[in-house]
């Protein structure tokens, strides 16, 4: 049954994904109240604003697929959906993407999943991508792949603005406010508690609060694993043309891509330097200097003489099971609609997400992409989908 007029649909978090999420309501012809709940509207520690905006295809999982692809073609369209100022700065070109020696099987599976699903890849042995790629130590590796088509990377605060512009232009609240919790009554998600104890009464919640995602649930006792984790990204310069540089994903975790007129770059810290990272927002410049540097210096040897010009750090909202995202209804709060979770890839399938989360409320289930796989329920259930290729 669609939604009926007078319901209202309050959003916790209004960065990318709940930005969209409200965008997709009125585009898909919800004519309730949209309310979004946002502590901070200079969106400075969120992590949208702090992302490397970048997306990809080449990914493990068949349904991150399909939400790039997703993606990849709302990018391309912005102005069409999101106005004529929508000028987000797409790139797209194709990500390199390295294997190692014992990786060949696996890569050329998960890259027939890839083209299976839709998307547009290349597969090259060591001495192809050495040919392709000058500056490329291809010595150790075993396989790369990149895409003709659907990966590159844009401006996300533009890309935010220009959701929010969109959403407001259709009646979209913005209110700024700090959420303490969502208030369930008889299983039903009945609104959510603004600092001070007030009250925002809702038809519908969503959690779209970002890395703070997993502890705004702890009032109610739900266990949502998501927390924040610190990534830094490094601006430098070296002596290296990034003309037609693709952003590439290295064997070591280490990942590095063109901005400017020089590079940003980053790798995932090992799991005993990547505690909870609550209210910690420092660059690591350590990080640089014991891992990532050797790194790069190793798979791109120009970079041995990169110099850093400076760094920032932004959060992660780590999903502990899986690194993938959540995206569905609580299983026992049918109202309480959960969309975060996704590790480092959250911007580029913010607007499946949002298209998904919208579909769900308005029409009772999934239709442009069947995302049942990522709901709550497997987090109930301790069943992973694991994402195999995350940076
Ligand atoms: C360094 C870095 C690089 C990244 N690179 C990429 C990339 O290349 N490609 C990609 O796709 N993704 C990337 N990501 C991930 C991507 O940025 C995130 O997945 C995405 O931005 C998540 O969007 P969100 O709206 O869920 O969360 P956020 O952007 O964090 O938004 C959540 C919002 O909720 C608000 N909020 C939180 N708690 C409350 C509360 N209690 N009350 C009210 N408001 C609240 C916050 O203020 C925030 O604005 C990167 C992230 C980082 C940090």
């Amino acid at each position: 049954m669609p939604p009926k007029t007078s319901e209202r649909v309050v959003i916790v978090g209004g960065a990318i994904v709940g930005s969209a999420t409200a965008w997709f309501l009125r585009e898909l012809g919800f004519a309730g109240e949209v309310i979004v709940i946002e502590r901070d509207l200079s969106y400075r520690y969120s992590s949208t604003a702090l992302s490397a905006a970048s997306i990809r295809t080449q990914f493990g999982c068949a349904v991150n697929v399909h939400m790039s692809l997703f993606g990849a073609a709302f990018l391309r369209d912005v102005r069409r959906h999101l106005g004529a100022d929508a000028d987000i700065g797409l790139v797209e070109r194709g990500y390199l993407v390295l294997g190692d020696k014992g990786s060949v099987a696996a890569r050329r599976e998960c890259a027939a999943m890839q083209v299976a699903e839709g998307a547009a890849i290349e597969t090259m042995t060591p001495a192809e991508a050495a040919a392709r790629y000058s500056w490329l130590n291809t010595a150790d590796l075993g396989i790369a792949t990149t895409a003709t088509g659907n990966e590159g990377w844009f401006d996300a605060w533009a890309l935010l603005s220009a959701f929010r512009r969109a959403a407001r232009a259709r009646g979209v609240t913005y209110v700024e406010a700090r959420a303490t919790g969502f208030i369930v009554q008889g299983g039903r998600a009945t609104g959510v508690m603004l600092e001070g104890d007030t009250p925002v009464a809702a038809d519908w919640c969503v959690n779209a609060a970002g890395p703070a995602s997993g502890a705004l649930m702890r009032p109610l006792g739900i266990d949502l694993p998501v927390s924040p984790r610190k990534r830094t990204v490094f601006v430098i310069r070296a002596p290296l043309a990034n003309a037609g540089f693709p952003m590439v994903f290295d064997t070591s975790g280490a990942w590095i891509r063109p901005e400017g007129e020089g590079f940003i770059c980053g790798i995932v810290p090992d799991s005993a330097n990547d505690p909870d990272a609550t209210g910690d927002f420092e660059p690591d410049y350590a990080l640089m200097e014991a891992v990532l540097w050797p790194a790069l210096a190793h798979r791109i040897p120009a970079l041995e003489q990169l110099r850093v010009e400076r760094a920032w750090a932004g959060h992660y909202e780590v999903n502990a099971l899986d690194h993938n995202g959540v995206i569905g209804p609580h299983d026992e709060i049918a109202n309480l609609i959960i969309a975060t979770g996704f590790s480092g890839h959250g911007l580029q399938h913010a607007p499946a997400t949002g298209r998904g989360v919208a579909e769900l409320i308005t029409r009772g289930r999934f239709e442009a992409i069947d995302l049942s796989p990522l709901g709550y329920g497997r987090i109930r259930s301790r069943t992973p989908i694991v994402e195999s290729i995350v940076y």
